[in-house]
Formats: C-alpha cells, structure tokens, sequence
C-alpha cells in the first residue's frame, strides 16, 4: 500500500490509473485544474476514504500535505484539437508543472513518474519507434506545443534523476483508445465512432494512408502499473505494436457499429506524422507487459461506452 499524487487523475488515462491503484490499495491523491478532464470520470470516487480530490493548476506551486510514496504527473492537454487551442496552457503544464512535480517528488523522496509520448518521436523516419530513436520533431509548427513540452519534461525528469539522484520513470504512451474518451476530443478513434454511430459522414485526414497503432486503455494502464512497480526508468514503449491506416482503422469502425456512413476526405493537419507504431520489446523483456485486447474488441468496448452516453448526446 502507498500514497500516491496524480496530476491529471480526471482525465482519460488518469481517472483509469486512480482505479486501479484504489482497487490494489493504495491511496490516491489527484489533482487536475479539469481543462480538459471531467468530474464525471471520477466521481465514482467521491466519499472513498482511499481517494481524494483538489481541483489545482499543476502549472503553480503545488503542495500535498504528508507522506508520498510516489507522484505520477499525467496532467496534459493530450487530443491534438485539444492542446492547438490551449498551447501555452501545453507548455505550461509539460515545463512548469512537470518541475513542480518533480520538486514535491524530491521534497517528499518518493518515486516520479511522468507520461511522455510517441509524439517525441515526431514524424519518425525510424519505423517502429524504438527508444534509442531521438525523433524528427518541428519545434516551431502548430504540434510543436505538445511535442517540445514532452521533451523537455523527460529532460528535467532525467536532469533530477541525474543531479538530484531521484527515482524516476519516463513512460512513452502511444494512441490509446477506450471508455472515458470525450466524444468529441477531435481524436480519430472518437470521431469515427461518434461519426458512425450517428450516421454522419467519416471524416479522414489526407488520404487517409498514415498509420497509427492503437492501445485499449486496460492494456496501456496495466503497463503503467508494471513500469511504476519496477525498477527501470525508461524511457520505455507501452503501446500496441498492430498498426493500421485510418482507412482500415475506418472499415473496422464501420464494421463494429454496423454503420453505412461515407467516407469525406479533408485537409491534413500541418505535420500529422505519416506512420506510428511502437517496438515494444523492452517492455515485454523488462516489464514482462504486452497488450492483450486487440482493435476490433476495443472498439465494440468503446463503441458500448459512447452507447451508454447516448448516441444523441455525443
Ligand atoms: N484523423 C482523421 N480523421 C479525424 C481525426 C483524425 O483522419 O477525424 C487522422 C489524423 O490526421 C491522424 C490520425 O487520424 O493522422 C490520428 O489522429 P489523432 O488526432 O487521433 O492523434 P495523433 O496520433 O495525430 O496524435
């Protein structure tokens, strides 16, 4: 059983994350300015004497009273749509936030953990993305906010670990898909699934060739929890090595929700990388971790999910 800071537990990844540590045991204490996260995701929570919730701007001095055990920095805009609107807010959260992180992880000598991204990786001309690859990166283009944010969090990260000798853990999180995902986060698995359960036209970016390989949010947290618990500081791959074009990504989507949705091509985002897909040997060497759900499920999962929202109210 540990205490353990989470900045961001109200988002996507985050809220999974406190529910498997509630579930183990361990107390939870998470704090996110809810920009982009969600009460609703959490709130289940709300009266659990293992979890506790403050609603705060990691980006500004942070401060948790008594021991910590570890401190798990989550807190990021992460939905491209999501981090063009509030790109200082990105940077922000990925240099400021990240430092104060690590200051309450130092001051408390508890474990840092931090979600970096395959968004490091850039446009990669190393396929699949191993760790060693440094990535092809346009700091000065619109995804520059995000990508440039991570990089640095993972060099203050390794300058604290390097200096300061803090124990620390650098998770590279690849597209990740499932249940609490916003219906409308601008993300592909979502605008897909929203679009085809409302019988409304798919949208594909280009021509719809660039690849992506997508993780089923069980798989990705239980990664989450074997990098946590071991010791290694990465950076380590978790993500699912299945990679698809979103013309594929699309037919399964119109094939899981028994959609009859056309397809629309329209512009591609400024720098959308052509082609993503993990390599994934260090973790299953060293973390012994590899994904087990594969797209089709996950997708009827999620599919489910955005049912039980309401298909009008996505
Ligand atoms: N995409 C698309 N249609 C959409 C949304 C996204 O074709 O409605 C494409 C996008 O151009 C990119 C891929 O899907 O190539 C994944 O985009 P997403 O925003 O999910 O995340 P990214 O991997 O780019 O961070």
């Amino acid at each position: 059983m540990a205490r353990i800071v989470i900045t961001g537990g109200a988002g996507f990844l985050g809220s999974h994350l406190c529910d498997r540590l509630i579930e183990r045991g361990d107390e939870v204490v998470c704090l996110d300015n809810l920009i982009t996260g969600q009460v609703e995701n959490i709130e289940h929570l709300f009266g659990n004497p293992l979890f506790t919730f403050v609603n705060q701007d990691v980006s500004n001095h942070i401060w948790v009273p008594g021991d910590v055990d570890a401190v798990l920095h989550w807190a990021s805009p992460a939905s491209p749509p999501d981090y063009l609107e509030a790109p200082i807010q990105t940077l922000k959260v990925g240099s400021l936030g990240t430092h104060n992180a690590l200051g309450l992880a130092h001051s408390k000598g508890a474990k840092f953990m931090i979600s970096s991204t395959s968004e490091v990786y850039g446009d990669p001309q190393v396929h699949p993305q191993t760790e060693d690859y440094w990535g092809h990166v346009n700091p000065v283009g619109p995804r520059g906010c995000y990508d440039e944010a991570k990089r640095f969090s993972e060099a203050i990260t390794m300058a604290y670990h390097r200096y300061h000798g803090l124990d620390i853990a650098i998770v590279r999180i690849f597209n990740t898909y499932g249940p609490r995902m916003k219906p409308r986060d601008g993300r592909v698995v979502t605008n897909f699934l929203r679009q085809a359960l409302q019988g409304e036209p798919i949208t594909i970016y280009g021509d719809g060739k660039q690849t992506r390989s997508f993780c089923y949010v069980e798989d990705e947290v239980r990664g989450f929890l074997a990098l946590l618990d071991a010791d290694e500081t990465g950076p380590i791959n978790i993500g699912n090595p299945n990679e698809f074009t979103m013309l594929e990504l699309a037919e399964l989507v119109l094939d899981v929700t028994n959609s009859s949705s056309e397809l629309v091509f329209e512009d591609l985002p400024v720098d959308d990388p052509m082609q993503r897909q993990p390599d994934i040997t260090m973790a299953r060497e060293r973390l012994g971790w590899e994904p087990e759900i594969q797209l089709r499920e996950g997708l009827q999962r999620t599919a489910a999910y955005f049912e039980s929202l309401g298909i009008d109210n996505l």
